[in-house]
């Protein structure tokens, strides 16, 4: 697993922790319900997409979402495989 996907991991399984004990605020992004890459693998087991989820999609880093930037900018969703980070996951 990349280095990057590693620390993100980890990064969300803390703060899935800290979200447990009520220590942060859950947010969950506006595009929840019509995104492709969260209908793709929302409900996925893989470690680095739960990251990517708790991360982006249900977590503080959604304003940061390439998905939510192309989206933006072109008028269209991109591909249900990029993900937040923008890298295209290869499925
Ligand atoms: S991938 Fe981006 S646009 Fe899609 S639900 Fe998550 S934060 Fe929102």
């Amino acid at each position: 697993m990349a280095r990057h996907l590693q620390i993100l991991v980890v990064v969300g399984l803390g703060q899935c922790l800290l979200l447990r004990k009520g220590i942060l605020m859950a947010q969950e992004c506006e595009l929840l319900g019509s995104c492709g890459f969260f209908k793709k693998f929302g409900s996925t087991k893989e470690l680095a997409c739960k990251g990517f989820i708790s991360q982006y999609c249900k977590g503080p880093m959604q304003g940061q979402c390439k998905r939510k930037e192309y989206r933006r900018k072109n008028g269209t969703p991109p591909a249900d495989n990029m993900m937040p980070s923008g890298a295209i996951m290869k499925v």
